[in-house]
């Protein structure tokens, strides 16, 4: 009788609580979106709002990305396009120019801010506009960071519970997810259950789990993205003497940033954008072609479409949504996600000498015998096997963003109450264009949005901060314009917008 009156009790409370305040938000995750959601908010609500900013990193700004300690980390997105607000570009240049940091002296920053700075200090200025938009915020607009892991998530009439790991519920009106990346998994195939880091490093971004990687060890990387980028320069700082080979079905790397002239916005000449990728890839490879004989490098045609990417990615069926994911993306991320010149120079350095080595091919199977690891793989091209040994394996093969894989407590939660449903071509979940989730039964859930790259299926490119911060922008006035009242929740048909 206790327990239930107990029960009974703090459902009033929460309930209560909800009335009391006009309007409540809870965002889950405080990387660079979950982050900049909160400083809109902060900055535009005009009427009395408490957002709840959960992290669960132990740390608030920075997320996966710009967490790292590790100065060889740099941004690969030149300081110019990291503004944290689309309406003032140098807004980042200028912080940059007005800090003395020695891990990046004002006088290597050039007034064209064409320079790559290291991650971490990105995240410092993330956090920074985060304290900033708490200090400034009209009476009754607050922000609790709350450092704390999200593990579950109801409906209660319009609003939700959502459960902390620390065991605490809380109501509120809305809810955004901004759970970002998740670790990868390794490509369909297993190893014995029995392979433990650092032998076998199934998350590189785990913790300092690359420090336990020994000296002399010979490594594998399983990817040759960033991911396998940002894994070298960390094993090459710590001394790494032993031999790096890196594996990935295509054996691409990232291209390296230029410094290049802007190139016009031919896209916008064009009345009718092509829908299907051959067609979108003749457009782009044609444009080249012109753009080389005028002198234009490569790159600035490529960023000259990036404007028109949801455009174009919305006007693809998804049979054709399919065709590029299958034959068109690796060749997209190499040259739309670039190295920095410095980090291009150390991973071509490491080649040349030879410690480090590319292989392209399809992995076939991953084996433990004793202290190595030995690993099969098809050759591109290929029917044949080949074969490598090594001490260590490292899996690079990116986050994983199939939501049917994802072993996440809150994703799977979310999952089993139907409150989400996985997008068709596995790149997270489904939304509206406004995002707003839409729950495993097609309503749209006005009061569940999520941001980020898991809501990456309705736009392709929703993963850098160029991208992010227009729809933390956009997302953030909506709510804030909003206020508590609006709050009530209506969930609507998907299909009836
Ligand atoms: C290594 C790396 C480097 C990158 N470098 C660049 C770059 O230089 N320039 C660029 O434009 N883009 C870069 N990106 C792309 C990057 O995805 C975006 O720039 C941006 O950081 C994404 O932010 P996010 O908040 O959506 O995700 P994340 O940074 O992944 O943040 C999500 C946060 O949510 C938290 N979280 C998740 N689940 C829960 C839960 N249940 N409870 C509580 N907290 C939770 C996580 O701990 C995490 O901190 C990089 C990405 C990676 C992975």
């Amino acid at each position: 009788m206790f327990q239930v009156n107990e029960a009974m009790t703090e459902i009033i409370n929460l309930r209560f609580q909800m009335r009391s305040a006009a309007s409540t938000i809870a965002i889950i995750g405080a990387g660079f979106t979950g982050t900049l959601l909160a400083v809109h908010l902060l900055r535009q609500a005009r009427t009395p709002l408490a957002i709840d900013l959960i992290e669960k990193r132990g740390g608030f700004g920075g997320g996966l990305a710009y967490s790292t300690g590790n100065a060889s980390h740099l941004l690969n997105v030149r300081a110019m396009n990291m503004s944290a607000f689309p309406d003032e570009p140098r807004h980042f240049v200028d912080w940059l120019s007005r800090r003395e940091d020695s891990r990046a002296p004002v006088g290597l920053i050039p007034p064209s801010g064409h320079a790559f700075v290291p991650r971490g200090l990105y995240g410092t200025y993330l956090a920074e506009q985060l304290d900033d938009a708490i200090n400034r915020a009209s009476p009754g607009v607050t922000c609790r960071m709350r450092d704390d892991t999200a593990i579950d998530l109801t409906r209660d009439g319009h609003g939700f519970v959502l459960r902390l790991e620390t065991g605490e519920t809380m109501a509120v009106n809305r809810v955004a997810l901004c759970l970002g990346n998740f670790p990868p998994q390794l490509p369909g195939v297993e190893l014995s259950a029995d392979a433990e880091p650092p032998q076998f490093i199934a998350d590189p971004w785990a913790g300092d789990i690359l420090a336990k990687v020994p000296r002399a060890a010979s490594v594998l990387i399983l990817g040759t993205g960033l991911t396998m980028v940002d894994v070298v320069l960390s094993l090459l700082d710590q001394g790494h003497s032993g031999q790096i080979t890196a594996l990935s079905r295509r054996g691409l790397l990232p291209q390296r940033h230029a410094e290049v002239r802007p190139y016009e916005d031919f896209l916008a000449h064009r009345r009718i954008l092509p829908a299907t990728t051959l067609g979108i890839l003749r457009v782009l490879r044609a444009e080249v072609r012109g753009a080389t004989v005028q002198g234009h490098d490569w790159r600035s045609v490529v960023d000259a479409v990036r404007p028109y990417l949801p455009h174009l990615w919305g006007g693809l069926p998804l049979a054709e949504r399919r065709r590029f994911l299958r034959h068109a993306r690796p060749y997209w991320e190499i040259h739309r996600h670039r190295m920095a010149p410095n980090v291009a120079g150390r991973i071509t350095a490491a080649r040349e000498r030879g410690q480090l080595t590319f292989h392209a091919g399809r992995l076939k199977t991953v084996a433990r015998d004793g202290s190595r690891v030995l690993t099969t793989y098809s050759p591109r091209g290929t029917d044949s096997r080949a074969r490598i040994e090594t001490d260590i394996l490292i899996n690079c093969a990116g986050p994983e963003s199939n939501f049917a894989l994802i072993k996440d407590p809150l994703v799977r939660a979310l999952l089993d109450r139907g409150l989400i449903r996985p997008d068709p071509l596995g790149l997270g979940i489904e939304t509206t264009l406004e995002s707003e989730v839409i729950a495993a039964d097609g309503t749209r859930l006005e009061n569940l949005l999520a941001l980020g790259p898991i809501a990456r299926g309705n736009f392709w490119e929703m993963t850098a901060v160029p991208e992010l911060r227009c729809l933390c922008a956009v997302v953030g006035k909506r709510l804030a314009s909003a206020g508590g009242a609006e709050a009530a929740d209506s969930t609507t048909a998907a299909g009836a917008r």
